[in-house]
């Protein structure tokens, strides 16, 4: 499968990695948006938010318990906001499900 996450999960492209486990790889987004930027992905192809499904949302689950740690590794004391693209409409552009975090400043207030 021609998919960029995929290939870094299986290391055919490089990224700075700030946390992995079996199920689980968080990388810093290669153009952030913020100071501290960083993508959360399961390891296995999801394509989006769209592809969550009762077979595979227990991995979900497990992204949405490694952010915080991630969160507090990366010092974001002060909050981040957690943010999901799916569709055109939302302008996802790696077809892979990702999970930014975003954070180390005060961000806007709106989201839209
Ligand atoms: P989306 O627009 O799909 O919500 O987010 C995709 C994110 O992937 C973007 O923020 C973009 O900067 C990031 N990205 C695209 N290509 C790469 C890459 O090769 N490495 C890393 N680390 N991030 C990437
Ligand atoms: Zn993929």
């Amino acid at each position: 499968m021609d998919c960029l996450f995929c290939k870094i999960v299986n290391g055919d492209i490089p990224s700075t990695k700030v946390y992995e486990d079996e199920k689980v790889l968080a990388f810093r987004d290669i153009n952030p948006q913020a100071p501290t930027h960083i993508l959360v992905i399961p390891k296995e192809h999801i394509p989006s938010v769209d592809g969550i499904n009762a077979d595979n949302s227990a991995v979900v689950a497990h992204i949405f318990e490694c952010i915080p740690k991630i969160a507090a590794a990366e010092g974001l004391t002060n909050g981040y906001r957690v943010v999901s693209n799916c569709g055109d409409d939302a302008c996802q552009s790696v077809k892979h499900l990702h999970f930014h975090i975003l954070g180390g400043k005060q961000l806007a207030d709106t989201m839209a």
